[in-house]
């Protein structure tokens, strides 16, 4: 969320989407660690032919995984809107013309699933929790309706900007970015949920040639029906929003169980994870770090709970700045966090 708030370097992000987009196609298999950029998507390969695909646009938008078989591609979350997963479905030709035989979702999350319409005809696989949110009222889940939210607030800041700025150059760098968001927040209207139809409690395998495509649960943590996506024989696992090198958006998280579902994911054979925003993470001692660090917010939460603080004090006075290395640097925390934590307190379902 914190792209929303960031636009300050607008002229620089217009400036690296031009250059970027002006890059010619390559519909060549590039080497590990390799590049291919097209007018919408970068795609980065990360090991063995899958590919980390993320939206050069600057809006809010998540990572998908982009698997490349001999006969088809395995694609896992389908972007935050149905434009979105139609410039990535677009995109991905520069990279195989072999066909989406198959979507993982790796959980409910709106800027992860809501592209889901645009993959008809195909199994859609995801957890039975992912289901339930996906076919119950997801737009109506918090979660959703803020990020509706952060739009029209970043329709308002940019436009309140326009007005205010004198640059001629600015001010049309600026009414071009709005420009741009406007169509992107208009793509939200197009939004028809689509749960997975094929679901899983615990685990369940792909095999493609000699690829095993292995989608587990590992127990709840950013949401209650996270799943990995592994891939034992490259030692690489895509974690979505369960793990990333710091602390998740927790606001629909069970932090008092989450540091076991991290354990259980150490228990995989990898060396390399891809969260579901950000670039890949190597140094896999950051999930000792985030573990600690939760287990420290529960404790110190469940205290204040116990002691009769309200959320919001203990929002405000909440001091985790013994974890340096997260980085928390101030004292406090958000208030979501701790709201959700005290409805786990009150509620441990
Ligand atoms: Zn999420």
């Amino acid at each position: 969320m914190a792209f929303l708030t960031k636009l300050g370097s607008v002229a620089l992000t217009i400036i690296v989407i031009c250059v970027v987009s002006v890059l010619p196609f390559r519909a060549v298999h590039a080497a590990a660690g390799e590049v291919i950029t097209t007018d919408t998507h970068q795609f980065t390969e990360v090991r063995n032919q899958i590919y980390l695909a993320q939206s050069t646009a600057r809006v809010f938008n998540s990572n998908a995984l982009v698997i490349v078989n001999e006969d088809d591609v395995v694609l896992v979350d389908s972007h935050v809107t149905p434009a979105k997963a139609r410039d990535l479905i677009k995109s991905i030709k520069a990279i195989t013309p072999n066909p989406i035989t198959a979507l993982i979702n790796s959980h409910h999350h709106w800027d992860h699933a809501h592209g889901n319409q645009e993959f008809t005809g195909i199994p859609i696989i995801g957890h039975d929790f992912t289901y339930e949110k996906l076919a119950g009222a997801p737009l109506e889940e918090d979660t959703y309706v803020s990020g509706i939210a952060g739009n029209k607030a970043t329709i308002e800041r940019v436009t309140a900007q326009i007005a205010e700025e004198k640059d001629t150059a600015k001010k049309a760098e600026l009414q071009a970015y709005l420009e741009m968001f406007r169509e992107h927040a208009d793509g939200f209207a197009e939004i028809r949920p689509v749960p997975p139809n094929l679901t899983l409690s615990e685990r369940m395998t792909l095999h493609r040639d000699d690829r095993e495509i292995e989608i587990i649960f590992l127990g709840r943590a950013h949401t209650g029906g996270d799943v990995v996506v592994y891939f034992p024989e490259d030692k690489l696992v895509f974690t979505g929003d369960m793990a990333f090198g710091g602390p998740s958006f927790l606001g629909d998280g069970y932090v008092d169980e989450w540091p076991q579902t991290l354990e259980n994911l150490k228990q995989l054979d990898f060396d390399i994870f891809v969260p579901g925003h950000g670039p890949p993470v190597t140094d896999l001692n950051r999930i000792d770090l985030v573990q600690t660090f939760y287990r420290d917010l529960w404790a110190k939460a469940a205290g204040m709970h116990a002691d009769g603080i309200a959320a919001e004090d203990a929002a405000a006075t909440i001091d985790l700045t013994n974890h340096a290395e997260i980085p928390i640097a101030e004292v406090g925390t958000s208030l979501i966090s701790i709201q959700r934590i005290y409805e786990r307190l009150n509620d441990p379902d």
